[in-house]
């Protein structure tokens, strides 16, 4: 569970991890594909657009799905998909589904 927390962490202000990655991977939508494909990003407006700091911080969107959930190869994590299963169900699973309980 411990590498789950800390993969967690590189979805979020990825801006360096990505673009120094050669493959990314989608911990929301668990597809595969090549860093230059991300190209929308989040935490930028008018204020700090120019600001260095700022833009070390951006967040990249997921160009399959859109979702905060990109992790790059970078990041020293396996993008495969049994590892993007396992964020995937660590994170982004929302309705956790249990089955009932077994009568007696
Ligand atoms: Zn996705």
């Amino acid at each position: 569970m411990n590498e789950l927390v800390a993969a967690y962490r590189y979805t979020t202000n990825n801006w360096a991890q990505i673009g120094a990655s050669r493959m990314c991977g989608c911990c929301s939508c668990v597809q595969i594909f090549p860093a230059e494909e991300v190209v929308a990003w989040t935490g930028l407006d008018m204020h700090n657009m120019n600001d260095p700091k700022a833009v070390d911080n951006q967040t990249a969107l997921c160009p399959r799905c859109g979702t905060e959930a990109v992790i790059g190869d970078k990041s020293g994590f396996p993008i495969h998909a049994s590892f993007l299963v396992r964020m995937n169900e660590a994170w982004y699973q929302r309705t956790i589904i249990r089955p009932p309980p077994a009568k007696k």
